[in-house]
């Protein structure tokens, strides 16, 4: 056992993601020429919605079937014969269910009757999304806050809108962006905050097998940009709670 690696800090890779034009720059080489996104909108076709959920998993069902037997699986045992069904079925109604406008969240705005004007961050939400270079996990927290300018949603939305763009193949700079974005419109506001640290499989199962390394990306909008607000935001998300 190396033990320079047990006690090596993880490594974290901070992407500050540049949104100009609809366009996601990387700003750090590490992650890999192949991790390019291009725009902050999930790259659809124009027939995407054209075939229904149903027919979607059956298509889905027969061709990680020939995946399977291309694999030299044999799709006769018992244990292997129901995969593609499941896989099929979990694709649609689970893991990229996001795809779909119609699982977006219905989120309703009330009005702020508190007169609660400070900044409201909801953090340590679990997410689980899966990258869509390798098609396998990305796990981690995201951290979110805003302002409120007399609208408010319910806390619980905020983790619905998290949970329903992760459930999309992805890169992690799109998930912050999109995650952001759709705050922004929602609240009707500008200050919105968005903090995602997250591990990819692909990184570390397969590719280099780096372990120890995490991504961080951010999206500061509105009253964010000022470094003091920044600061009190991320003072909150570092917080020790005891509970
Ligand atoms: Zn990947």
């Amino acid at each position: 056992m190396n033990l320079e690696l047990l006690y090596m800090k993880p490594k974290e890779i901070t992407l500050n993601t540049q949104h100009n034009n609809n366009k996601i720059s990387f700003t750090d080489d590490e992650i890999g020429n192949e991790h390019i996104s291009t725009s902050v909108d999930t790259p659809m076709k124009p027939d995407a919605f054209v075939l229904s959920d149903e027919e979607k998993q059956k298509k889905i069902e027969f061709h990680f079937r020939e995946i399977m037997e291309t694999l030299g699986l044999d799709l006769t045992d018992d244990s292997l014969n129901g995969t593609p069904h499941r896989v099929a079925k979990m694709y649609i109604k689970e893991i990229f269910s996001g795809l779909n406008p119609d699982n977006k969240p219905k989120i309703a705005l009330f009005e702020n009757k508190y007169q609660y004007n400070q900044m409201l961050v909801e953090k340590d939400i679990t997410f689980y999304s899966n990258c869509e270079h390798h098609f396998v996990p990305i796990f981690g927290k995201a951290h979110v806050a805003y302002i409120s300018n007399g609208k408010v949603i319910g806390l619980s939305k905020l983790n619905r809108i998290v949970q329903y763009f992760s459930k999309r193949p992805q890169v992690q700079e799109r998930l912050t962006v999109q995650i952001a974005k759709e705050l922004q419109s929602i609240l009707e506001t500008e200050d919105v905050a968005v903090v995602i640290d997250a591990k990819h499989l692909c990184v570390s199962s397969r590719g280099v097998q780096d372990n120890n390394s995490a991504t961080v990306t951010s999206f500061y909008g509105g009253k964010f940009s000022q470094e003091s607000t920044r600061q009190e935001f991320l003072k909150y998300v570092e917080m020790k709670t005891n509970y």
